[in-house]
């Protein structure tokens, strides 16, 4: 019910992050995060009335990308490496051709080596690969995106596990599929939508959800399954729910971290929520709205922004969610690839040959 905040049981505890709020407490589970103090938010030009606090993707984002432009730059001054990224679209899909050129124009704000191919809707499957071929073997380039959906005459599977897995920032292929289910994300792609929405769980919550029931609603190979892998390495104890799930507002209402990937407008509500769950909302619907007398079309989520936010602990908007921290997620892959190219260390920046010096150093130190 909205403004009812569920009950604070013995030891409670509170935690604050970069000041967006109280949140669970990774050792605390089932008790729920901030005070019910309801706050005026802004999402595409309505006010919204919530309890929640906003995710705002946006900002993050922007964050992200800054500290990529500079670890670029970084990387170009000391090794002489321009992370390159080539996006291929086949076809005049409008939705596909505004998505390809927003990651063609961060690509260039992020100072990278930036060029999109883009194929008549005709092309054959060997125009295609002959492509595909061709960007793999260039050391200009780091990172392969195939623009989905292709049109229907073209092996969607055979294009996508065509591209090099060494270059496959959308983290499609197989072996990096694989590598993910395995838990293994140190020197793999992680699909970047879930990535996105996983940086954005950890900013609320740490990177430990012991104890944390996650539900995801969608199995996609795109968003659903990856983020299974992804909640499921950080300890979450992960239920995946799809189109032949029963009682789905039930087990939603036990999340508490709600992914909803569907394409369905507004179908999460109120009443399936938790209080002070976290809710993503990957979803991306385009509807139909009246305005004074207009009707006008506008972008909408899964998730009922207006009934979830008053119970939900955060939650994200659409637009200006999961979508700008995808996009950012696909810099941050093609700069870990140019990064291992230049045989540097993800998380140290040292090279291998400096790691395995400090190594001996320091077991050198032990003896
Ligand atoms: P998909 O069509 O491949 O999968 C949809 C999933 O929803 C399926 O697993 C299906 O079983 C499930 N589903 C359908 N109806 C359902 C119902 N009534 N109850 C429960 N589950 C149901 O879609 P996708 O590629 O995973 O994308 C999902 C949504 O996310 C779409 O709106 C898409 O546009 C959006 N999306 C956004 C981003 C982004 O960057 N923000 C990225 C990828 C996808």
């Amino acid at each position: 019910m909205p403004g009812m905040r569920g009950s604070v049981g013995p030891g409670t505890m509170f935690t604050r992050r970069h000041n967006r709020g109280y949140y669970l407490h990774p050792d605390r589970p089932l008790l729920f995060s901030r005070p019910p103090v309801p706050v005026v938010i802004h999402v595409q030009g309505s006010i919204f009335v919530a309890h929640a606090t906003l995710i705002d993707g946006k900002a993050r984002a922007a964050e992200l990308s800054a500290s990529i432009t500079e670890s670029a730059a970084e990387l170009f001054e000391t090794h002489g490496v321009r992370p390159g990224l080539a996006v291929v679209s086949v076809g005049d899909d409008p939705a596909s051709k505004i998505y390809t050129r927003n990651k063609k124009r961060t690509a260039e704000t992020c100072g990278f080596y930036s060029v999109q191919h883009a194929l008549a809707a005709d092309s054959s499957q060997e125009t295609v690969l002959a492509l595909l071929t061709e960007l793999n073997a260039d050391p200009a380039i780091h990172g392969i995106l195939v623009q989905l959906p292709l049109p229907d005459h073209l092996d969607e599977q055979l294009i996508t596990q065509s591209v090099a897995p060494e270059k496959d920032v959308d983290g499609f292929h197989f072996q990096n599929i694989g590598k993910l289910t395995a838990g293994q994300t140190e020197d793999a792609f992680v699909p970047c939508t879930p990535a996105g929405c996983m940086l954005m769980i950890e900013d609320q919550l740490g990177k430990d959800f012991s104890g944390l029931n996650a539900v995801i609603i969608g199995r996609s190979n795109i968003v659903g399954k990856p983020m299974a892998s992804l909640l499921l390495k950080a300890n979450a104890t992960v239920t995946i729910t799809h189109s032949r799930t029963s009682d789905l507002p039930g087990v939603c209402r036990n999340a508490d971290i709600l992914v909803a990937a569907v394409g369905r407008p507004n179908m999460v509500k109120g009443e399936w929520i938790k209080p002070g769950a976290i809710v993503i909302d990957v979803g991306i619907n385009r509807i139909q709205v009246s305005e004074g007398g207009e009707t006008k079309t506008k972008l909408t989520g899964d998730v009922d922004f207006d009934e979830v936010s008053k119970v939900a602990g955060a939650i994200t908007p659409v637009p200006g969610g999961v979508g700008p921290m995808t996009i950012a997620m696909l810099m941050a892959n093609t700069l870990a690839s140019a990064r291992r190219v230049a045989n540097i260390s993800e998380l140290t920046g040292e090279s291998s040959e400096d790691r395995e010096r400090r190594k001996f150093s320091d077991d050198l130190a032990q003896t």
